[in-house]
């Protein structure tokens, strides 16, 4: 986290100075039940950032207590997503190792009369919780025998009930106002297969109950969680002290990164994806880790991104503008500049030798000089941008019209003389003259032009695939109508996907997945790694060239 202060810093540096701990240790802590967002970005920068400030220790630890959501594939993809952010954790950790464990300090309650296996069903329990405004009622099972405790809760683990038959709780008090204390649920049967230990277990302990001491086991001294979870704080504090941990973990919540027009559910985004409105979890437009990846985002535009959106007890919704500001900034001097045509219109020039090629050099990029200079090759027929022409233009339209002259960056000027046009008043040639005098680089002064276009040979260019996006979902406020039910799947964005084909200059001929390059006028954009094939590579849009972010 560099340098910057946060408070979160601060409570670090004061338990350190106050010799409370040897060294700092967090921990990431994902339910591999999904891909990684931008909003995991935020709290893996948070977690590894602030220990290694201290010289401290990060964990990555699969949270996976609920066999029922949880998969290998998104334990792999976490693990690729925490490294190519740039990430090592100290070490591997799944929460599914602990079970043992938890499995003891679930007896270690029951026997000091702190926990008890309650046979109510779940929607009972829910009735017996009470409100915001009234308190709980007990449960008529809440003062069982220890013994009779210890033998249900055995029962338990050896399968001799039914999903949802008993549950054990936590015995704290029915009438606390904090609903999270009113005997909380800290393990469930499920006869589920587990990712990891597979049939050996038929009782999962909750999250709840699980977290702190996950925590306490790995000598985590900050547990770092978003603010959703600063109700269960006192449950927390209660779990590490009635378990008698050796380590005391302390929870410190912070402000959830929320990007407009970015889903940050899991829930949300695997329903893009089962029901297919996306290309998978990496269609680059998921704001999913791998999805900004495949998109081109770098992993420094990310981490800083995230640094700048601080560290806070506060929630706000950051400006997508923000994001993109910080991938510009990463690749002004990294992407080499190069020309492509999205949409191609053809320019024949018509006084330039039928078989003649010359090359002309082209820098590759004017901010960074250390990156040197390409050959392009010119000749009689050119593509430019369809939107590069107009026959009747506006005024001060300063690109291609008839009679009217401009510049080929890194050639020549060229001049409208005449358009061609199909049996139905279509533009698909446009006729030009050339001048050999003002060649790039020779230093002609003799007048000047307005408008510069980008071009390529069109014998010579390769065709390529532009994908160019919109955001996928569309900020809508609008109000559902009487009995309709809204989701977010109805403001998806019918336009956030165009394909077009195009052309790139022939040195792009054998680019790599994932390169970047700034396509003069167009923006920034990376090689697609799913699409791109030996024959024509495809261009997935990073970002524009304009901003309207200021920071
Ligand atoms: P869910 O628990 O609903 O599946 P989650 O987004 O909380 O979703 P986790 O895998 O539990 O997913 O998250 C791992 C860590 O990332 C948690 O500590 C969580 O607080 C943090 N995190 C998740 N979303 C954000 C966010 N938008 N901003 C900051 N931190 C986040
Ligand atoms: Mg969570």
């Amino acid at each position: 986290m560099e340098n910057s202060s946060n408070f979160i810093r601060s409570i670090m540096k004061e338990d350190l100075e106050a010799g409370k701990h040897d060294k700092i240790v967090t921990r990431f802590p994902p339910e591999p039940n999904g891909y990684l967002h931008i909003g995991h970005a935020k709290s893996i920068v948070i977690n590894f950032g602030l220990a290694d400030d201290f010289n401290g220790l990060t964990n990555l630890r699969f949270d996976d207590t609920n066999p029922l959501k949880e998969d290998q594939e998104y334990v792999d993809a976490i693990k690729e997503d925490v490294k190519w952010l740039g990430y090592d954790w100290d070490e591997l950790r799944f929460a599914s190792d602990y079970f043992e464990v938890m499995y003891e300090k679930a007896v270690l309650l029951i026997k000091k009369g702190k926990a008890y296996v309650d046979d109510l069903t779940a929607e009972q329990i829910r009735e017996y919780r009470g409100t915001l405004t009234e308190p709980g009622k007990e449960s008529p099972y809440r003062n069982r025998s220890v013994e009779e405790n210890l033998e249900l809760f055995e029962r338990m683990r050896n399968g001799e009930f039914a999903n949802g038959e008993k549950v054990l709780r936590a015995k704290i008090d029915m009438s606390s106002p904090n609903i999270n204390l009113r005997d909380p649920v800290i393990y469930r049967i499920s006869h589920a297969t587990h990712h990891n230990t597979g049939d050996k277990w038929c009782i999962y302990p909750m999250y709840a109950f699980a977290h702190p001491l996950e925590d306490a086991i790995e000598d985590v001294t900050h547990s770092l969680c978003t603010v959703e979870f600063e109700d269960q704080r006192p449950f927390y504090d209660w779990v590490i002290a009635e378990c008698e941990t050796e380590s005391k973990p302390r929870q410190i919540e912070f402000g959830r990164l929320n990007v407009e027009n970015a889903v940050t559910s899991k829930r949300k985004l695997k329903q893009l994806v089962d029901e297919k409105f996306v290309d998978g979890w990496d269609d680059p437009r998921m704001p999913t880790i791998s999805g900004l990846r495949r998109r081109g985002f770098t992993p420094e535009a990310i981490r800083e991104f995230v640094k700048a959106t601080g560290v806070s007890k506060g929630s706000g919704v950051v400006d997508s503008a923000m994001v993109e500001h910080f991938v510009r900034e990463d690749l002004k001097l990294k992407a080499p500049r190069t020309m492509g045509i999205l949409r191609p219109l053809k320019v024949v020039i018509t006084n330039y030798p039928e078989d003649q090629v010359e090359m002309l050099d082209a820098e590759n990029n004017p901010e960074n000089e250390e990156m040197g200079v390409r050959q392009i090759p010119f000749s009689r027929e050119i593509y430019i941008e369809q939107d590069d022409f107009m026959e009747d233009p506006p005024k001060k339209y300063f690109r291609l019209f008839p009679g009217n002259e401009v510049r080929l960056k890194h050639a020549y000027f060229i001049k409208c003389e005449d358009v061609i046009k199909d049996e139905n008043g279509n533009v698909v040639e446009i006729h030009c003259t050339y001048d050999p005098e003002t060649k790039s680089g020779t230093g002609f002064t003799g007048r000047k032009v307005k408008g510069t276009l980008h071009w390529v040979d069109a014998k010579h260019a390769v065709p390529a695939e532009f994908r160019l996006y919109e955001p996928l979902i569309l900020d809508n406020e609008e109000e559902a109508a009487d009995g309709e039910e809204k989701t977010f799947l109805d403001n998806i964005n019918p336009n956030s996907l165009e394909i077009v084909q195009g052309f790139v200059e022939p040195n792009m001929k054998d680019v790599k997945p994932q390169e970047k390059f700034q396509f003069f006028r167009h923006g920034y954009f990376n090689v697609d790694p799913k699409y791109t094939t030996p024959e024509k590579p495809v261009f997935n849009l990073i970002v524009s060239l304009k901003s309207s972010f200021k920071l």
